[in-house]
């Protein structure tokens, strides 16, 4: 009798499991939606990620910070859903993979679709056009977000194989932790020879990569992740994403650049409010440096949004004048929410609504006048 019972409640789970599996599979058919842009084109793209940002994130920053923060100054503001191919909850690099090509594939994979089939990327176009590209992480540069808009790999995990790609595709500039994903390999070769041959400046402090003006710059501030906010970072993203931007801004094509606050999403693993708020702050503070250059430029749009939403965070009490937060949290992975989008500047209306991660991909090709054909 128990038997039966174990067997039957056996049965009815997998039932579910595969129920769940057929619905993320089949909510795939019906995602390649048309997207037509209205309204002035940008010249210039800023795509940051939060990785791990929804609400309950964006909030305690802002209740931390006593009610306000940059990205309110973003007047557009939408919803994306998140899911992967394989799955109802994401992962950094199906998600990454998914705004960066406008395909959905399982997580885990990097630029590639669920078949194995390369898929290129926002980046690559903007290079293939003739703007500059950039590239900006806290995190090694090396990791899933950053590096599925320029790696083609099966694995995230394949950090050195990753690394092959900043030679192959050569954005102008990058700047995130990984240096020994470069220049401490297994197969004994230094990436860092190669990147100075290319013209690169290869920088590993911050102090000296602020003073780079133009050309093409690779900085490796770290061997691995650059330390959280709460561990001294300092003012790494903000300073790396206003240097970035001021050498990108040279090229008179335009450029495309992407810039993660990679280390929110590690706050909420962690289940710890305060690494979050941090992190939250800091990321900010980069949108601050964006936000400031779109506004002076006028040709630039800026695009803030999450890959998925990471430790189920809610908060349940909270004061904006003490900047106090009580938070609390269901998991110690990702969540399967919709993600808010935040937009500045030409093109930024087209942002607003609800509408799949992949649709990014086709927003930000439609406003540079890309086709998928180029
Ligand atoms: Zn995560």
């Amino acid at each position: 009798m128990k038997r039966t019972i174990f067997f039957s409640a056996m049965l009815i789970m997998l039932v579910i499991v595969s129920g769940c599996r057929q619905t993320a599979e089949s909510q795939l058919q019906d995602v390649s939606s048309k997207v037509l842009v209205s309204g002035k084109k940008p010249k210039n793209i800023i795509f940051m990620i939060g990785d791990g940002m929804g609400i309950s994130q964006v909030y305690a920053g802002m209740t931390a910070n006593k009610g306000h923060l940059n990205l309110e100054k973003c007047a557009y503001t939408g919803l994306q859903k998140t899911f992967s191919a394989s799955d109802y909850i994401t992962d950094s690099a199906a998600s990454g993979t998914a705004m960066a090509s406008g395909t959905k594939t399982k997580n885990g994979i990097l630029g590639k679709d669920t078949t194995g089939k390369d898929v290129k990327t926002i980046l690559e176009y903007a290079r293939d056009h003739g703007l500059a590209t950039g590239l900006v992480a806290t995190s090694a540069i090396t990791h899933a977000t950053p590096a599925s808009f320029i790696a083609h790999v099966k694995s995230r995990n394949q950090y050195e194989d990753i690394a092959r790609f900043f030679i192959r595709h050569g954005p102008d500039v990058f700047i995130g932790g990984g240096r020994d994903n470069f220049a401490s390999r297994k197969d004994g070769e230094n990436l860092l020879d190669s990147l100075k041959a290319q013209g690169y400046r290869v920088i590993f402090s911050m102090d000296s990569i602020e003073q780079v003006k133009h050309g093409k710059l690779a900085g490796l501030t770290a061997p691995v992740h650059n330390p959280p906010m709460t561990e001294g970072r300092g003012n790494m993203l903000p300073e790396a994403t206003a240097t970035a931007l001021n050498i990108l801004s040279n090229d008179p094509d335009g450029f495309f650049i992407m810039i993660e606050g990679s280390q929110i999403d590690w706050g909420g693993h962690a289940n710890d409010q305060k690494y979050v708020i941090t992190e939250m702050l800091d990321f900010d503070n980069a949108v601050k440096q964006a936000l400031d250059f779109a506004e002076k430029d006028g040709n630039t749009l800026v695009v803030i949004t999450a890959d998925h939403e990471t430790g189920g965070m809610a908060l349940n009490g909270g004061n904006l004048k003490t900047g106090k937060v009580e938070a609390a949290f269901t998991t110690k992975g990702h969540t399967a929410v919709m993600v808010p989008v935040f937009a500045y500047g030409p093109g930024a209306e087209n942002f607003t609504g609800i509408y799949d991660n992949t649709d990014i991909f086709r927003k930000f090709m439609a406003l540079y006048g890309f086709s998928a054909t180029d």
